[in-house]
């Protein structure tokens, strides 16, 4: 159906309007659609979940089509900020700016099973996972995502995806068949193993720097209802704690992921799943976590796993000023690392201090084998505060310990988190796929694959 015709926006929102962009050309197809500063939409859809936003046009593009008009609008506004979002929930990709351009992809939300047999399900980007557990459940299926059903399939299945199944299934992107992408020239790929299967290895790990993906195929597994635990501990020695903890999880079965939520007050919070509905099963896999340190509160249901997703219920996000978090990896949970662990807490800088468990099935994929190259990684460690400079000043002594990071809980812009994110051999073929497929960096706001310099001319 074509667009309803727009009629001119009044003179009291064109005064809004910022300089840079040319307004009265935006593409027919998502004129109707595009929300701009003196718009009554505008309050609902400048902010994301942590940021707050005031971008000059917020274009939402309700089909593939549109998403490669909406692209051919932002080549024609280089000198501009350029947000990709989905759900709206970045932490290091910036999914609204301050003047800026921002394509929406939220509106291509749809969940569809291509083929049963295989549990072969198409997602839109603008999906969340709440929608996606919510979708699969009655399938008996599932797919696992993140700890917070309000993030995007999109920001999430481009970078990797560390959620309460990981252990026994992997990160979201090791079960990507497929993707669907619109490039920065705007033409749209399908990427798998055997077409373009050089984006389709970076889309998993790297995505936002190689185009706005508006199809995802996942082949999902087989699961319903889980054990669900959140144990609360009194904490003397939070070194001690984390030794033990690291330990704990090291040995419990694939089907048990902890994450840990530690403050420096003395209290640690473990949430838990395992992958089973029988109780003794579910029991005898917490035990081990139960026993680390005195319980001061403890709940163990088993619920659907779609149930855990819709904790966090919707809302308009309104998102203020800049989140500062940081990143890291570990292999282990050493003496060495918890020290550090502890000391950081004590040094007062961060008030937000979380781990999420990893190994298990994301070690057993060939580190080669997709973008996402950290698969020796034991823990996924992020922290928060206030400032840069105080989470900065804690964070330091870890930094000695740290592997690696996972690019989507680190909200800095200096250029040396892509070398933190990336192993060196995997940002060097990254950088040469984005020389080929974005040579003037169209997509940069985010961790920032910089395209590889063309090699040396031969003299003729
Ligand atoms: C409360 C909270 C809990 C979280 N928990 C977890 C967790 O447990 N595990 C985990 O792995 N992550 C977790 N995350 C991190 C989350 O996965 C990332 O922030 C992710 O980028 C959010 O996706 P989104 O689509 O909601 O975000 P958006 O803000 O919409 O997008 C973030 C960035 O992703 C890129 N992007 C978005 N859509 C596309 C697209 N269609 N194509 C290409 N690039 C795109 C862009 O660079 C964009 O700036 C959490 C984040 C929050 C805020």
């Amino acid at each position: 159906m074509p667009p309803e015709p727009t009629s001119p926006r009044p003179d009291r929102v064109r005064a809004r309007r910022r300089p840079g962009i040319d307004y009265d050309g935006v593409p027919t197809s998502l004129a109707a659609t595009a929300v701009e500063p003196g718009d009554p939409g505008y309050r609902d859809a400048r902010s994301t979940y942590l940021r707050g936003g005031h971008p000059g046009l917020v274009l939402r593009p309700q089909t593939t089509g549109e998403v490669v008009d909406a692209l051919a609008f932002a080549r024609r506004h280089r000198h501009l900020p350029l947000g990709v979002r989905s759900g709206g929930h970045g932490i290091s990709g910036r999914s609204t700016n301050d003047g800026g351009l921002v394509i929406d992809v939220g509106a291509l939300d749809r969940i569809e099973v291509l083929d049963p047999t295989r549990r072969l399900v198409r997602i839109g980007p603008g999906a969340r996972w709440r929608d996606v557990a919510a979708a699969l459940q009655p399938h008996g299926w599932v797919l696992g995502s993140g700890d917070h059903g309000g993030v995007g399939v999109g920001g999430l299945a481009t970078a990797g995806g560390i959620g309460y199944l990981g252990r026994l299934h992997g990160l979201t992107i090791d079960h990507l068949r497929a993707v669907e992408v619109v490039l920065a020239d705007g033409s749209l790929v399908r990427a798998d193993e055997t077409e373009h299967p050089e984006l389709f290895w970076a889309v998993r790990g790297a995505g936002a720097n190689f185009g706005v993906v508006t199809a995802f195929e996942f082949v999902v597994d087989e699961l319903t209802d889980v054990g669900w635990a959140q144990l609360a501990f009194r904490v003397d020695d939070p070194a001690r704690f984390l030794v033990d903890f690291g330990r704990v999880v090291e040995a419990a079965p694939r089907q048990t992921t902890p994450n840990l939520i530690l403050n420096g007050s003395g209290v640690a919070q473990v949430l838990a799943v395992v992958a089973s509905d029988d109780p003794e099963v579910v029991l005898s896999q917490l035990q081990p976590l139960a026993s680390i340190a005195p319980l001061i509160q403890q709940q163990v249901v088993i619920t659907p796993y779609a149930e855990l997703m819709t904790m966090f219920p919707a809302a308009p996000h309104r998102g203020l000023g800049e989140p500062v978090s940081r990143s890291g990896l570990v292999t282990r949970l050493t003496p060495e690392v918890a020290d550090a662990g502890a000391r950081l807490l004590a040094d007062g800088g961060v008030h937000f201090f979380m781990l999420r468990s990893m190994g298990g099935a994301i070690a057993d994929v060939d580190p080669g084998a997709t973008a996402f190259a950290h698969r020796d990684a034991a823990f996924s460690i992020s922290a928060m505060g206030r400032s840069a400079a105080e989470v900065d000043r804690s964070w330091d002594v870890l930094r000695p310990h740290l592997t690696g990071s996972y690019l989507s809980f680190d909200s800095s812009t200096d250029p040396d988190r892509v070398h933190q994110a990336f192993p060196p051999a995997t940002l060097a073929r990254l950088r040469a796929l984005k020389a080929e497929l974005d040579p003037t960096n169209l997509f940069r706001d985010n961790v920032n694959v910089v395209p590889a310099p063309e090699p040396a001319r031969s003299p003729a």
